[in-house]
């Protein structure tokens, strides 16, 4: 496709590969069916194709967009099922990443849109505050019905969510363990930190230690898909600044984050700062080091165990680090009986923030993707990611556990939290 940026705007390097992709695309719509927010609504605008054009006129104008735009460019998911379809290697995250910073430094969002998205970028990544956020949600009770729109919403969500205090990590029982740094994350911290230690239960029976990462928080994944790149790098330079401190690769193996969605945007890390010659080959060491679970966990042939699990591989599984299949594997060599879930591409519409801030969206993708599991007739939903995990959890669901829990039970661990809570 031809583009009309002008040399000034393409001497910024995140404009000028924005612009690189945009002229990769040559429109065949290839990508369209296999995007969520098109399958559902049915508009060319809400699919990639659509999106392209409206992000590429907004992005050679360089000026404020107009509320259509913004409007098509917030259903985006972010899922990157249509990276994954294109045949022309259009890297799509790359200009919805810069067409959501450009929106963000250039448009003026409604007091309340703008509010709430404040409000999840204060609170989220922080787990003290993601604690606090579900006590007082629980607290209000009945009084929640009295918010306004998304905030009620979001009130209700955490009403719902599990609420847990640390756990300890338990050390590796092999002499001279491979050490890996794992970092703390955010809100899987507050809510589900019994998956970090499962995940440190079933590395350290392979010989790994896990590590954690004094100083580093949250990777900066929510604030990144917000728009917000600022907040990104900060976050982003604080667990640079952990990993260096404790010693960077002299000291570790790599880096590990628990959650997929969060994992996936550490091996990206670098990318923010391709106009930073300071920070970007320290981003560049930092990504080069990140591990996922799926990477480390060799799987082990175990005796059937006559459960079947439906996989839900999610997005950034399939579509960022492209693991999808180690997780199956994974399981299949733990003993459980996998099954696919119909339409497995689609989004669950979980997507970082994305159910807080377009919850009729993401509500009928969970539909969907609920009637879909229900094909699938599991006993139990394995993911590799907490928004999914807690996203489609409910009582019309099989137990949702992590592929580490599992794992981890099959191999003398606990029984998870999900599944403890069903049998009770
Ligand atoms: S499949 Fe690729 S080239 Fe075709 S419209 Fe989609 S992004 Fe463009
Ligand atoms: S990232 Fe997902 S929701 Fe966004 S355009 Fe691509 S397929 Fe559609």
């Amino acid at each position: 496709m031809r583009t009309a940026f002008s040399p000034l705007q393409l001497t910024d390097p995140h404009l000028a590969e924005a612009e690189r992709n945009l002229r990769a695309c040559v429109h065949c719509g290839i990508c369209t069916a296999t995007c969520p927010t098109y399958v559902l609504l049915g508009d060319e605008r809400d699919g990639p194709r659509g999106r392209i054009v409206l992000m590429q006129n907004m992005l050679e104008n360089g000026t404020a967009p107009d509320p259509e735009t913004v409007l098509h460019v917030d259903r985006c998911l972010s899922c990157l099922a249509c990276r994954t379809a294109c045949p022309s290697s259009v890297d799509y995250a790359r200009l919805v990443d810069e067409a959501r910073t450009h929106i963000q430094t250039t448009y003026r969002r409604p007091l309340g849109d703008k509010l709430l998205r404040w409000l999840i970028a204060t609170v989220l990544p922080r787990p003290a505050l993601v604690r606090a956020g579900l006590f007082v949600a629980r607290l209000m009770g009945p009084l929640v019905s009295l918010l306004p729109g998304r905030l009620q919403h979001m009130a209700r969500l955490g009403a719902h969510t599990q609420l847990s205090g640390p756990v300890s990590l338990p050390r590796a029982v092999l002499p001279n363990a491979r050490r890996i740094a794992l970092m703390p994350g955010c809100v899987q911290a507050a809510v589900a930190p019994d998956i970090d230690a499962a995940v440190a239960r079933v590395l350290a029976r392979r010989g790994i230690e896990l590590v954690p990462l004094e100083g580093a928080g949250c990777c900066g994944a929510i604030v990144h898909h917000l728009g917000r790149s600022e907040d990104a790098k900060n976050w982003a330079r604080r667990a640079i600044e952990a990993f260096e401190r404790a010693g960077g690769a002299a000291a570790f193996e790599g880096v590990l984050i628990t959650a997929t969605g969060c994992s996936a945007h550490l091996k990206d890390l670098a990318h923010p700062f391709l106009d930073d010659p300071h920070w970007l080959p320290r981003a560049q060491a930092f990504s080069a080091g990140c591990r996922d679970f799926l990477e480390l966990a060799e799987p082990i042939q175990r005796e059937p165990r006559h459960l079947r699990v439906a996989w839900q591989a999610a997005c950034s599984l399939q579509n960022g680090l492209k693991l999808a299949g180690k997780g199956e594997a994974l399981l299949v060599a733990a003993g459980f009986d996998v099954a696919a879930i119909p339409e497995g591409h689609l989004c669950c519409g979980s997507a970082g923030s994305y159910s807080i801030l377009q919850p009729d969206i993401a509500g009928a993708l969970r539909e969907r993707k609920l009637s879909n599991i229900a094909l699938a007739q599991a006993d139990i939903v394995a993911s590799s990611n907490i928004g999914c995990l807690n996203h489609l959890a409910g009582p019309r669901v099989p137990p949702m556990v992590h592929v580490a829990e599992l794992v981890d039970w099959v191999e003398g661990g606990p029984v998870p939290v999900a599944l403890a809570k069903r049998v009770r």
